[in-house]
């Protein structure tokens, strides 16, 4: 299937190939997922789990290919990029459409996130820019001059969390590739068709043979890329129990590992906040991606005397949001992205009600008429709040929020620092230069709003997260230069 066969979105992609050496595998593995679509309970594809001896093979290509690949002048390899970045803008829209098909999230969501994608890869195209800020030092003792080399560290494994299916791998491949490391992806087994699309698109630019390589599946073969000595660093996007365990198994072998995690997001909103612009900037925090972001809003602070007003407009714009199917153009917001994830908010919102949270809009029975089979939750708040229920501390990875008071920005802060073990993103909605910097200064947290709903790092800077948001040493985005490259320091006396 040629890229040029994707500007529709098709009713069934059938068996996913894996991309092994530069060609297209059929996997003999037996086991094989449905791939779904979210808003009709459809099968779409079938996702196979990738064989031990057919993850070899993809290792074994991108070790095979390192040496070539790493030895090419990087103004080569910038061009591979850029021409990949073309391929990829030719195909934006209908590397969105199969996005919103198989997560479920409306089609502006989509776009927005293919032209993130896009976004990191034009930083790959400009790398040369960044390395060639190497330091160096004449004369650091008489006679001596110092200079620091990077060099890339090998094949690297890039695997991927099912809420931005392509983009959080290209928060990597294009870096790892522009620095010459080469590349084995392990994209979600729940929504692998956004990196089917983009592979193909790799494809199409020819890379060298084996410098990027795709593999499907789940927990064994992740694990199986981190074991194999000839992987070199794993970078990891997902929940906080599975990249603790990544980031253990890689250190346990000595291998770097950087893993972005989950995370429970607080927005707060001051008295003297501007609710006219705040209320719609909360929308698509909250209901974004149908709240199915890292950098979701979830709880939702009112400080001080703004709690009736606020809630009640929060309420009120909240009621009106249009359910339905992503590639209708006039839906708001989608289906959560699989039966069991809708099972588990449901979950989350049965403990609220019973630890005491008043229930003042319930998306439970949300209903889109043309998709009655969808697995749609409506958007759903719960007042009356405290800090320490499962609710307001546990990430719930849906369309629920959680109103809580604060007497003043201090409490709000505490609550912040405190009431989780996340430390990803917090906002403030506030019109005090003030009130902005104390928030600035005092959280704990890796991506922070100052009335943004939404706080996601531009391409070329790193991406924050701070506590079980994050485990590593370097971020995602521009900060993995240094992930993917060693230091050599050459002392030289002449
Ligand atoms: P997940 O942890 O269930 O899965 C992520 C990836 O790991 C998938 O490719 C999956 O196949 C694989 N995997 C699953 N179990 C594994 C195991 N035991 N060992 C090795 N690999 C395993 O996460 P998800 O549900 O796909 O993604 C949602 C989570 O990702 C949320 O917690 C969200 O906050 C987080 N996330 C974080 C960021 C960030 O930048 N901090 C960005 C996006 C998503």
């Amino acid at each position: 299937m040629r890229m040029a066969e994707l500007t529709e979105v098709q009713t069934h992609y059938g068996r996913l190939d894996l991309f092994i050496g530069g060609s297209w595998v059929k996997s003999k593995t037996d086991r094989f997922d449905h791939v779904m679509n979210p808003a009709k309970d459809e099968i779409i594809a079938e996702v196979p789990f990738t064989t031990q001896g057919e993850v070899e093979s993809a290792i074994e290509a991108a070790h095979g290919a390192f040496g070539k690949w790493s030895e090419l002048p990087v103004t080569a390899r910038a061009d591979y990029i850029f021409r990949l970045k073309q391929e990829l803008e030719s195909n934006c829209e209908a590397i969105s459409k199969v996005t919103t098909q198989n997560h479920g999230k409306i089609i502006d969501e989509a776009r927005g996130e293919t032209r993130r994608l896009i976004e990191n890869v034009e930083v790959g195209c400009s790398i040369a820019y960044t390395l060639a800020k190497g330091e160096h030092l004449d004369q650091v003792a008489s006679g001596i001059d110092e200079t620091l080399i990077r060099v890339p560290i090998g094949p690297v494994a890039v695997i991927g969390p099912f809420n931005f299916p392509s983009m959080a791998p290209f928060w990597y491949i294009p870096i790892a590739l522009a620095v010459g490391c080469t590349v084995v992806v392990k994209p979600s087994e729940i929504t692998p068709l956004p990196m089917q699309l983009c592979v193909k698109a790799i494809e199409e630019v020819d890379f060298p043979r084996g410098v990027v390589n795709l593999v499907h599946g789940g927990r064994e073969v992740s694990e199986r890329l981190i074991f194999d000595s000839r992987i070199k660093g794993v970078t990891f996007v997902g929940s906080t129990q599975v990249a603790k365990s990544i980031y253990h198994l890689a250190g346990e072998r000595g291998k770097r590992a950087l893993c972005q995690a989950g995370a429970k997001n607080y927005v707060l909103v001051m008295p003297d906040a501007d609710l006219s612009t705040t209320i719609p900037a909360l929308m698509p925090s909250f209901y974004g991606n149908t709240g199915q972001r890292c950098l979701s809003g979830a709880n939702l602070v009112a400080v001080g005397d703004v709690y009736d007003d606020l809630k009640n407009r929060f309420l009120d714009a909240s009621s009106k949001l249009k359910l339905g199917y992503g590639l209708d153009e006039s839906a708001e917001m989608g289906p959560l992205v699989s039966r069991r994830a809708k099972e588990r908010v449901l979950g989350y919102i049965t403990k609220g009600i019973a630890e005491g949270a008043k229930l003042s809009l319930d998306g439970r029975d949300a209903r889109v008429e043309k998709y009655p089979n969808g697995y749609f939750i409506g958007p759903t708040i719960f007042d009356e709040v405290t800090p320490d229920m499962t609710i307001a501390k546990e990430e719930i990875f849906g369309p629920v929020a959680s109103i809580i008071r604060a007497k003043n920005l201090d409490e709000a802060i505490s609550m912040i620092n405190t009431g989780t073990n996340y430390g990803n993103e917090a906002c403030i909605f506030t019109t005090s230069g003030r009130n902005a910097r104390d928030f600035r200064r005092k959280v704990q947290a890796g991506n922070l709003g100052i009335n943004i709903g939404i706080a996601a790092p531009m391409a070329f800077f790193p991406f924050g997260g701070f506590k079980e948001s994050f485990f590593g040493v370097l971020h995602g985005q521009i900060d993995s230069v240094d992930f993917f490259t060693d230091k050599k320091i050459l002392v030289s006396r002449w």
